[in-house]
């Protein structure tokens, strides 16, 4: 009997199960590949996923492999440097393979207890009172008193829980691969660069050891996409858009992808979750899918482990849903925005130019670089102080800086005054008096994730909000740091 299954080691699963390992969950990855897919879908990670790792110690494993680029560009890809002064530790965007992140996060989620099965499929699922039972595809059966389906945007789990996906099928599909190429790189460069003035889901960009990544739209699109394009279908889409093949050859690997863009009606069925891909697919413009489902398993894990718990006041886990899913659905609508942008029809090509000139406005520039870097998040907490229901940034306090105080993933009392208290919920909340010029109030309670869940000075008004995410008072004193 485990405490919660997770199906699916990508990203989100494993971001997920290592935010279960930290409280203490017996957290079981199913995973149905033997072995990590070489294919390399997202290329970096946005600002609110670098600092989610920081939050956990975890970044300088991805920072030793990654390579940083300024943070602008992405909206569209209209280039435009992003703003300065952003309003985070990390204003880049950290340049790191899937493959390798994939790697890192097992690596990590392994470290922490997490026990990883591959070559488990699941097949089928129920539920009752007490808990889930998971069929895989060999008959064997588990049993865990939570599920969370992270198995990607064919979610076997959202099909079987019955939940709806509604959205857009795909209306057009891109082919991906990695080849050698016979022409001279600076050819290549040229007639990219030509290319590129109107076709913008056209490249090749090279990869080391005379290997392209290689982006051009397919003629069509797919009946079946699991079926991989081949290397002719390269060569003729390059002739189609480029006038030339540059002489591909010896492929690595080559996939296809669609612009479906969908978004589950539901994210819980009891005792059974969905996060990641299995909860919303868009296309990757702008690079935001694999952040989307690292910063769901963010907010999913301690609420779950809460529940697993027993201190989980009512409604916590429920706000997983009421939090993320109209996060999900702005990526989704900021996705169809930004094709419709890359669009060559005349119609799209002026309101592009158009944004290209508003995008000089500062405010317009931030915005936009704020959304794809999930950093301008607020959750509705209701009416209050402006940090209410936003993650805080990094600070750097008198004593060391934040982040540094979040490894654990417990709540935390950022007090300044010297004067509060979290008597009663000490065993689940930390107690810290320390200070930092950036941070103009007196004191905040920050979530497990780092969201504002209270700020101000006040004893009484902050006892009166602990309950709402921590649950009830236990008899126990205050170990405050500081
Ligand atoms: C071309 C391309 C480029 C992209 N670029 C970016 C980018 O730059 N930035 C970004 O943030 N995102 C990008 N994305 C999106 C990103 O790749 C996905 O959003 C991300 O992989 C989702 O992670 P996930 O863990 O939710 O799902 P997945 O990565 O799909 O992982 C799901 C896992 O579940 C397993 N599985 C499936 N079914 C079962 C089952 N029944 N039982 C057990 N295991 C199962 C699968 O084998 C898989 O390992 C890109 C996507 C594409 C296609």
């Amino acid at each position: 009997m485990f405490d919660v299954i997770v199906a699916g080691g990508g990203p989100t699963g494993l971001m997920l199960a290592s935010e279960l390992r930290l409280h203490g969950v017996r957290v079981l990855v199913l995973e149905r590949e033997t072995e990590p897919v070489p294919y390399v879908r997202a290329l970096g990670l946005h600002a609110r996923s670098i600092e989610v790792l920081d939050q956990r110690g975890m970044l300088d494993r991805f920072l030793a492999l990654g390579q940083r680029y300024p943070a602008g560009g992405f909206f569209a890809g209209i280039a435009k440097p992003a703003p300065e002064r952003l309003d985070t530790a990390h204003p880049y965007v950290l340049g790191i393979p899937q493959t390798t992140t994939d790697r890192l996060l097992a690596e990590h989620a392994t470290e922490v207890g997490a026990e990883i099965r591959r070559g488990c499929e699941l097949v089928g699922l129920r539920q009752d009172d007490s808990g889930v039972t998971a069929e895989l595809s060999d008959g064997t059966q588990l049993r865990s008193r939570y599920l969370v389906g992270c198995d990607g945007g064919r979610s076997t789990v959202r099909k079987l829980l019955g939940v709806g996906f509604p959205g857009e099928p795909s209306r057009v599909e891109t082919l991906l691969g990695e080849m050698e190429a016979t022409a001279p790189p600076e050819t290549v460069t040229a007639v990219v660069t030509e290319v590129r003035k109107t076709e913008k889901r056209f490249g090749l960009g090279p990869i080391g050891d005379g290997v392209y990544r290689v982006v051009v739209p397919a003629a069509g699109v797919a009946e079946d996409r699991s079926i991989p394009p081949t290397l002719e279908e390269f060569s003729r889409q390059l002739r189609t858009y480029a006038g030339t093949d540059f002489g591909v050859h010896s492929p690595r690997w080559l996939s296809r992808f669609g612009d479906a863009t969908r978004l589950a009606e539901r994210y819980r069925v009891g005792r059974v979750l969905l996060a990641g891909d299995a909860a919303h697919i868009h296309p990757p413009t702008g690079g935001q899918g694999l952040n989307l489902g690292i910063q769901d398993a963010f907010n999913l894990g301690w609420k779950l482990a809460a529940e697993i718990d027993g201190w989980a006041p009512h409604g916590l886990l429920d706000s997983y849903h009421t939090e993320r899913h109209p996060v999900a659905a702005d990526v989704l609508d900021n996705t169809r925005a930004q094709m419709e942008l890359l669009s060559t029809e005349p119609g799209p090509q002026a309101v592009r130019r158009l944004l290209s000139e508003l995008l000089a406005f500062d405010d317009v520039n931030r915005y936009l670089t704020e959304k794809i870097m999930a950093i301008g998040i607020r959750y509705d907490f209701g009416e209050g102080h402006e940090l209410l229901g936003r993650r805080m940034r990094d600070l750097r306090l008198q004593r060391g800086r934040l982040y540094e105080l979040t490894h654990a993933g417990r709540g935390l009392l950022l007090d300044q005054t010297g004067g509060l208290s979290v008597a009663g919920w000490a065993d689940r909340v930390d107690h810290v008096v320390d200070s930092s010029t950036e941070l103009d109030v007196p004191a905040v309670l920050l979530r497990p994730d780092g969201h504002v869940a209270w700020a101000g000075e006040d004893q009484e008004d902050l006892l009166g909000q602990m309950p709402r995410w921590f649950g009830a008072a236990r008899d126990e004193p205050d170990t405050t740091v500081g």
